[in-house]
């Protein structure tokens, strides 16, 4: 028989957990030719979300929960999930029940005729503020001018995916996983799975601004080496300006056709200009920077701090 991993993070989704097992439990023991596991990934809550889960799982051995030390952020917590992974095919779904588990069959009918990776595509975004709709357009906007793999827009982490890709995705050794863009820079049969984002069953986003900026930022400059080299054609057009303003100065000086007051004026404009210029050349240098530290620090993604149901054996986090 074949069997389908579900893998679910959760952060302070107490409000979330018992509805969600219950609906997810619903759709996989109406399939027959599955067995299934839940694998949960409590995403360092403070909240009675671990305690719900620890319930959930001493009921239910198909139950997995990774639990983290702290709050290490969503595609930590999916990357977590990924490596538990003991099915042919995985189901990354939101706690939330934004993207409908009833849609797990039809995907999975995908999977049988071949596709490798089938994502879910919004169609519709109930219950979500223009500002995010606006804010994540943006995003995708950018994002796909500035990268050189095609990110597919109004896509979220909800996708089957075969365990053969799984794996890949597993081996890959990056640790900071921008897992979105990843999927599509992995290749396979994909397949875009149009659906209606229904709105939250409960509790308010996990994503607020600050986390969103980080994730943009962390797909952009994972995906692209192409902010840097904006840097030195920023660097170019400074110094054509300030050789432009160099000859206006001399000439200015020369032909007394301005005043040395407006002379002083162009001065702290030139000043202003260019320290700008540095600045935000710096600020995108040291973003690429700390990545490298990061990566080079060796340090995992995230800290397990306890597993429920899921047998040791020695692999490494
Ligand atoms: N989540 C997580 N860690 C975080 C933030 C979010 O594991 O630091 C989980 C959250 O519990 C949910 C999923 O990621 O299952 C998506 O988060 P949310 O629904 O808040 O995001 P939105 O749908 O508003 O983009
Ligand atoms: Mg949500």
């Amino acid at each position: 028989m074949q069997k389908v991993s579900m893998v679910i993070p959760m952060y302070y989704e107490e409000k979330v957990v018992d509805e969600c097992y219950k609906r997810v439990k619903g759709v996989l023991d109406n399939l027959k030719d599955y067995e299934y596991e839940i694998i949960f990934i409590n995403d360092g809550s403070q909240d009675k979300t671990l305690e719900l889960l620890e319930n959930v799982a001493k009921e239910d051995k198909n139950v997995k929960v990774i639990s983290f030390a702290r709050n290490f952020g969503h595609q930590a917590a999916v990357t977590a999930g990924l490596k538990e992974v003991t099915g042919d095919v995985a189901v990354i779904i939101d706690a939330d029940l934004q993207d409908p588990p009833e849609l797990i069959p039809d995907m999975l009918k995908l999977w049988e005729e071949g596709n490798e990776v089938v994502y879910g595509k919004r169609k519709k975004r109930d219950g979500e503020s223009i500002f995010k709709l606006l804010t994540a357009k943006m995003f995708y906007k950018t994002l796909n001018a500035l990268s050189d793999v095609d990110i597919p827009k109004d896509t979220g982490d909800f996708r089957l995916v075969d365990k053969k890709v799984v794996d890949q995705m597993n081996s890959l050794p990056e640790h900071n996983k921008f897992l979105r863009g990843l999927w599509s820079w992995l290749g396979f049969k994909q397949y875009a799975f149009e659906y209606e984002r229904k709105e939250r069953f409960a509790g308010e986003t996990k994503y607020p601004l600050k986390k969103m900026l980080k994730l943009a930022s962390d797909g952009i400059i994972s995906f692209s080496s192409k902010p840097i080299k904006l840097v030195g054609a920023l660097g170019i057009i400074s110094i054509a300006i300030s050789i432009i303003l160099f000859i206006y100065a001399i000439l200015a000086y020369t032909f007394k056709f301005s005043g040395l007051s407006a002379g002083w004026t162009s001065i702290i404009v030139a000043i202003s200009f260019f320290s700008g210029v540095q600045l935000l050349s710096l600020w995108i240098i040291s973003e690429y920077i700390g990545r490298i530290y990061d990566e080079s620090k060796g340090r995992p993604q995230y800290i397990v701090e306890k597993k429920i149901n899921i047998k040791e054996d020695n692999k490494t986090d």
